[in-house]
């Protein structure tokens, strides 16, 4: 149980969910996250260590934080990320601990990532075919992640869910084999719609795939989908049950059906910047603090002001939207 008030924002919402990128850097360039060449990385020294991510962890808990998801970049490219894994999930407070991972290096970690204590992950994949794999992540990488997804599903992750960002005019061919691979599999596929998030300004509304097209495609061509009435409302994804008994589908909705309102999260990025919401304009420097001797009350302090600053929600449906100057990849997805 949290030893301080809760995290409350001036909108009422409480924050008990924590998603820390523990890296900026990735072994592929999916074009609606990185560009292809030339890529701004943060210098090394400027990335949080174990023993700055750990502390950290353990203050937001005191402040409420029960969930944490490890993300970056590319997480499993961090060096040692088992070690830190094992770390988090010691911490008691934490009652659900989640990484997001491209799968590429999965067949190598998943086995020492299970051992440090971890059980659910998001792997991202957007489509089944080795093509459209290299056009949309610029590496030919596809058999990896397969690989990967056996290996995390014979291991007894659970739940396994996959990231497919839903781009118009690009990945329609692949919404019904991916549904039916993960129907087979029993994974969860959850769809993001495409958001204004890419490093080369590639984003335009007209390139957004929405989840209403998808719901009505995948219902036409599998069975009809159903939207799960009692779910989790802090969580961001619509959930959606085949009528057919076999497997759930989610959405991430975020430009035609924001779930600001029921916004629960905060974000701490590589380099130690507190951000309240992936389209921040504004962030706190945590890591000064952390380097710069502060006590674990100023810390909080921190936190508390980030949160009690947040915003009613991201603006992306208005004119007045304007992207925050991370990159997707910056700021940890
Ligand atoms: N590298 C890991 C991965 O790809 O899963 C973790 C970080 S990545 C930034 C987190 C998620 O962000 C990915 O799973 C991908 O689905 C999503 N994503 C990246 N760029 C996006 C964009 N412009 N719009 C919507 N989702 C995006
Ligand atoms: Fe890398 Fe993930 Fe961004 Fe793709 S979405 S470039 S895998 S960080």
């Amino acid at each position: 149980m949290a030893s301080a008030p809760p995290l409350t924002d001036s909108f009422g919402r409480i924050h008990n969910n924590l998603r820390i990128s523990v890296t900026d850097r990735c072994n592929i360039r999916c074009f609606y996250c990185m560009p292809e060449t030339d890529v701004k990385f943060v210098q090394r020294r400027e990335i949080l260590d174990f023993e700055e991510i750990e502390r950290f962890v353990r203050i937001a808990v005191k402040l409420g934080v029960t969930k944490l998801r490890v993300t970056g970049g590319e997480p499993l490219v961090r060096r040692d990320l088992p070690v830190l894994i094992r770390r988090l999930a010691a911490i008691p407070e934490i009652q659900d601990l989640a990484l997001t991972t491209n799968g590429v290096l999965l067949p190598e970690l998943a086995g020492p990532l299970y051992e440090a204590g971890l059980r659910r992950i998001n792997v991202h994949l957007d489509t089944l075919d080795r093509a459209r794999f290299a056009q949309i992540t610029r590496r030919d990488d596809l058999g990896r992640v397969l690989a990967g997804l056996e290996t995390v599903k014979r291991l007894g992750y659970g739940p396994i869910k996959l990231n497919a960002v839903a781009v118009k005019n690009l990945v329609e061919p692949d919404l019904v084999p991916l549904a039916h691979y993960a129907r087979e599999n029993g994974f969860e596929v959850r769809f993001i719609e495409f958001m204004p998030l890419d490093a080369q300004s590639l984003w335009d509304r007209g390139k957004v795939l929405l989840a209403e097209d998808i719901i009505r495609v995948l219902s036409r061509e599998i069975a009809p989908l159903v939207e799960i009435p009692d779910r989790d409302p802090r969580a961001p994804a619509l959930e959606y049950r085949f009528a057919d008994g076999v497997g759930r589908v989610g959405f991430i909705a975020s430009v035609s059906r924001p779930f600001c309102l029921n916004c629960n999260r905060i974000r701490l990025t590589a380099d130690g910047k507190l951000r309240y919401c992936l389209f921040a304009i504004e962030e706190d420097d945590v890591k000064g603090l952390l380097r710069g001797g502060a006590s674990d009350d100023e810390i909080a302090a921190l936190i508390r002001r980030n949160v009690a600053g947040k915003w009613e929600g991201h603006e992306i449906n208005s004119s007045r939207f304007v992207a925050p100057p991370r990159p997707m990849y910056s700021i940890g997805g």
